[in-house]
């Protein structure tokens, strides 16, 4: 597989600062609605089963909105050592299109699949 150039490795970077700028903005938004919900507070017409559970969802996706953030930071640490777009597995250059599906992506395709199917 070919390296990464110098203007793909650009093009990610500034992929990267997005998706951390974006991911910033939806955890910020995100925090009220993972709060427990708070049993005496008057819902409105949402029954409380409801409440919980879209509350459950928003602790969900918070979740992975928090672990995704901590995949690009550490995605764009790597930018600092010349790291980034290899697998951290086997060290093989990542494929291009799935950096730029997932720039954050730390494993390549086969890495991927193989710890997903663990
Ligand atoms: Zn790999």
């Amino acid at each position: 597989m070919d390296e990464r150039t110098e203007q793909e490795l650009e093009e990610l970077r500034v992929d990267l600062e997005k998706l951390k700028s974006e991911l910033e903005e939806l955890l910020a938004l995100s925090k009220d609605g993972a709060k427990p919900v708070e049993l005496d507070e008057p819902i409105g017409r949402l029954s409380r089963m409801d409440a919980m559970q879209h509350q459950q969802m928003a602790v969900a996706n918070r979740q992975s909105h928090q672990l995704r953030y901590k995949q690009v930071c550490a995605a764009l640490n790597r930018f600092e050592n010349a790291d980034y777009g290899y697998c951290r597995r086997c060290d093989e250059p990542i494929a291009f299109g799935r950096l730029k599906a997932r720039p954050e992506s730390p494993f390549c395709l086969n890495c991927q699949g193989a710890s997903e199917r663990r």
